[in-house]
């Protein structure tokens, strides 16, 4: 029988085969053999240290009830209590949650904050919920996690489908169900809350700011004139809008921009701007006046100096590898480059800036929210920006050093920075008992 043509637009691994645990362990065994770890502290590394998984009824707002899947994963606390933020989306399963979880401990070990590696998450579509119901379901969740969750022990943090809000009912719920005395000492229960309930400045549009950071230094090592640049946006939610918008401020010129919905493209420059509020009203970049509409393929096929995925994972999959035109990938989202796909970009001579680096700004001001709120201070912007780039530099500068060093790509150089200090804090503490 003769085989069917493969759709031009198909995935190279199918959704059922495709494993994000898979490609994260790849990536830590890459990191692993080059690097000589040694095998004891790889065997630890290998697995997360808790799985939980809860399943929780609520209530919703014509009187029936749902039950809801929830996951915590506690990866590694070494370095720190467990950290990491919260997913609210269909495609949260527990595979995935692991790999989230796992890039948490090897970022926070990259920027040497004081903090281990989790992710957590529920299985459901927000979009199809009302803000009533969206509180009851955080609030139940919050409540199912109990005492595995609390302020010097794991502390979770906004990611894909969760905000401020979400946030400041975590923390609520966390609070009233502890003695009132306590309750302003557990404020640091969660970050990335809004400012009023002790969030920080810049925490919101940090994630972008440190891929901004991470794309000047890029471009100043290598003579690329940012206000002559072109780039292009995967996904405009807070990572990529930001992103974008800070980025525009050198000249650089936002050409192409796709999201769940849509892909607009205008040669001349796109208001990133006004495109930001147009989401915001619109919930999607389709049909915004400043662009024209265009095709999934032309926007990966789009020339540009700099791609900027902030969408979800598995996106530049090898047939998007092949079509991309390209001189830099910052990784605003986590996971976003298959391993293949990385491998068809290496071979064209494109830089991939990892995840763990690149969008490692968001966890690294989570950290100063934490530090914040432990000490009742409220830092202003400058301050908190100032510390966010010497944080997000002297990481870009280890894993420059180590990618030359080890001759190798800037992820596995990432992954050898993080996973040393790893190394060097199990060989000294030893295994108990
Ligand atoms: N969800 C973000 C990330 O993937 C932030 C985590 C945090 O602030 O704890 O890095």
């Amino acid at each position: 029988m003769a085989k069917k043509k493969e759709p031009k637009n198909k995935k190279s691994v199918s959704n059922e085969e495709f494993n994000l645990y898979q490609v994260a362990m790849g990536q830590f065994e890459k990191a692993a053999a080059l690097m000589k770890l040694n095998p004891v502290v790889h065997t630890i590394l290998s697995q997360p240290k808790n799985e939980i998984i809860v399943n929780f009824p609520v209530k919703m707002d014509d009187g029936s009830f749902k039950l809801f899947k929830g996951y915590r994963i506690q990866h590694n606390n070494a370095l720190g209590p467990y950290k990491g933020g919260i997913r609210f989306h269909p495609e949260v399963a527990l595979d995935e949650v692991k790999a989230l979880a796992a890039w948490m401990t090897w970022k926070c070990a990259l920027v040497n904050i004081p903090f281990g590696g989790a992710k957590g998450g529920i299985k459901f579509r927000p979009w199809e919920h009302s803000q009533d119901e969206m509180m009851r379901i955080t609030r139940r969740f919050t409540f199912a996690l109990g005492n595995n969750i609390g302020p010097e022990f794991d502390i979770p943090a906004p990611d894909v489908g969760t905000n401020e809000q979400i946030m400041v009912w975590m923390m609520d719920t966390y609070i009233s169900l502890r003695n009132a005395s306590d309750a302003h000492a557990s404020k640091h229960i969660v970050t990335g809350k809004s400012l009023s309930s002790g969030g920080s400045l810049g925490r919101k549009k940090a994630t972008g700011q440190g891929v901004f950071y991470m794309i000047d230094q890029w471009a100043k090592d290598n003579k690329l004139d940012l206000s002559k640049s072109t780039f292009s946006v995967q996904g405009y939610g807070n990572v990529g809008s930001n992103a974008a918008m800070i980025l525009s401020k050198t000249g650089a010129k936002l050409v192409a921009v796709q999201d769940h919905k849509g892909c607009i493209y205008n040669k001349d420059g796109i208001n990133a701007v006004k495109l930001a509020e147009y989401v915001k009203n619109n919930g999607s970049v389709d049909g915004f006046s400043g662009a024209k509409k265009f095709g999934k393929n032309d926007f990966w096929k789009t020339k540009v100096d700099i791609i900027i995925p902030a969408a979800l994972e598995n996106q530049i999959t090898p047939e998007v590898a092949n079509m991309i035109d390209a001189k830099l990938i910052a990784e605003g989202a986590n996971g976003p480059t298959s391993k293949e796909g990385e491998d068809i970009l290496l071979k064209k001579g494109i830089t991939v800036l990892p995840d763990i680096l690149a969008n490692s700004g968001g966890v690294i001001v989570s950290y100063f929210e934490w530090v914040q709120n432990k000490k009742s201070e409220h830092w202003d912007l400058e301050e908190v920006d100032f510390k966010l780039k010497k944080l997000i530099l002297r990481a870009y500068e280890k894993t420059r050093d180590t990618v030359k060093e080890y001759k190798t790509d800037w992820r596995t150089g990432a992954y050898i920075v993080a996973i040393r200090r790893l190394e060097k804090i199990y060989l000294e503490r030893g295994i108990f008992p």
